[in-house]
Order: C-alpha cells, then structure tokens, then sequence
C-alpha cells in the first residue's frame, strides 16, 4: 500500500493535458493501485493521475456501487440529460460548488489489462466520470461552478 501525494489547486502538473496510455506494465499497474490506496485514504470517490502528480490517462472510481473502475484512454462517446448538483475534489480540498453536469453518459475505455469496454452510467457516476476525465484534459470543476465556491461544513482533520 503506498498513499501518494495529492496535488492541489494551483499546482501546474493540473492544468496540463495528459498522454495516453500505451501499455499496461509494472509502473503502470503500481501507479493504478496506488491511485486506489490514495483516493480511499482521502475519502475520495474518484482520482485521475495527474492528481498525484502523473500526467497519464488514467482514472480509478469508487462511488461505493460494488465496482472499482479503473479508466485508462477514456472517451466520453454520448452525453444525455442533465443534473445539477453539489461536486467536490481532493485537489480543491475543504471546498465544493454546485456543477451542471450530463445525467448519462457512455464512456469507452481500456481496463487495466487493456482490454476496452464500454461503460453506461448515470446520475452520480456519470458526474464522477466527467469530472475525472476533464482532470485529464487539464480542467478542474472549480471552472465549472454556478455561484459561489464554497466551504464545505465540516472538515476532516
Ligand atoms: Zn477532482
């Protein structure tokens, strides 16, 4: 298990766009589960690498639905509907904003053993999906907010 540093907002490496992944090796298969050690440690639900500072696309999930979704070369093919609702990130932390994002979308990516398969989400995945792939791109939802960014009620430590 090795938990790694979180980059925060401000930090460049978050606004750079991120390469793809050609293959799955043993740095990158580390990298993926070092992801997963250190989105559960910060109580996150969603973690793109160049969030611990590594500029690859690959993005690791848990929004708590019984599955671990590991995202590599992700590409949002559909986008339906809309919801708004409060969104956080463990680079922005301590803060959330309310983000209008799509209800459903259909994602394609490589799994960890580079096999592509297509996702369908909704609701809370399909915002956790967008806000990690925009983390790819260089994009951060503090961008995106409607109003004010605010402070979250309680913080953790
Ligand atoms: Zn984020």
């Amino acid at each position: 298990m090795a938990i790694r540093q979180i980059r925060k907002i401000g930090d460049a490496i978050l606004t750079k766009e991120c390469k793809k992944v050609n293959e799955m090796n043993r740095r990158n298969r580390q990298l993926v589960e070092d992801m997963f050690d250190t989105m559960y440690e910060a109580k996150g639900v969603g973690l793109a690498a160049p969030q611990v500072g590594i500029l690859k696309q690959i993005v690791v999930i848990d929004v708590e639905d019984g599955n671990q979704y590991v995202l590599i070369n992700p590409e949002i093919l559909e986008k339906r509907g809309s919801q708004t609702g409060p969104e956080g990130c463990l680079s922005v932390p301590g803060k959330h904003g309310t983000v209008t994002r799509p209800d459903y979308v259909r994602v394609r990516a490589l799994d960890e053993e580079m096999q592509e398969f297509e996702l369908e989400a909704e609701e809370f995945l399909a915002r956790a999906i967008c806000h990690e792939c925009d983390h790819l791109k260089g994009e951060l939802y503090v961008d995106l907010v409607e109003g004010e960014l605010l402070d979250n009620e309680e913080e953790d430590e």
